[in-house]
């Protein structure tokens, strides 16, 4: 069942928590949006998964929204009391989700995490070319609009794990 395939893919790379919802739970917000237009993370209008250039927020709920269900996942990492851990943590989320990525490869599902498409090394947006492999753009959960603060609060997950300690989230859609 293809269920159980996702929920060993999640438990064999290494999250800590998982919480099954149904695609109507998803929350999607114009103030992410506004967040990622502040451009804090250098991927605003630099990556085909980000926005503005990963669409409108109907284009990028219709992405989601034509899969049933979802599986909402979280990665506790360790930032540090400074920050000077977050160049470790970042990597350790970014692996997992790419371990994820590879044992799903086969599956018929949909899965964003943080951050934008990174198949190439650098994306084709920056040279304002169309993107290189469409059929396998990653997505962001951000990029995508979705609210991820509101949502582990209505699915009681953590975010902040407290000893500078926070939660890195992803979905697989099915
Ligand atoms: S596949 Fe390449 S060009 Fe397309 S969004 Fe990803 S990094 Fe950018």
């Amino acid at each position: 069942m293809l269920k159980d395939d996702i929920i060993k893919a999640i438990n064999d790379a290494g999250f800590d928590e998982y919480k099954e919802i149904s695609s109507k739970d998803l929350i999607f917000s114009e103030d992410v949006f506004g967040e990622c237009a502040k451009n804090t993370c250098g991927n605003y209008g630099k990556n085909h998964s980000c926005p503005p250039l990963s669409g409108d927020m109907q284009e990028n709920m219709a992405r989601f929204l034509k899969y049933e269900n979802g599986i909402i996942i979280n990665k506790i990492v360790d930032m540090g009391e400074f920050y000077e851990k977050m160049m470790t943590a970042t990597k350790e989320a970014g692996d997992a989700l790419q371990n994820l990525r590879d044992l799903l490869e086969d599956k018929p599902v949909l899965i964003a995490g943080p951050g934008g498409c990174r198949i190439c090394k650098t994306c084709a947006a920056i040279d304002n070319e169309p993107c290189r492999f469409p059929d396998k753009r990653q997505y962001s959960m951000e990029g995508s609009g979705m609210d991820i603060v509101s949502m582990s609060r209505k699915f009681n997950m953590i975010y902040n794990a407290g000893d500078h300690k926070l939660g890195y989230f992803y979905i697989v859609m099915y």
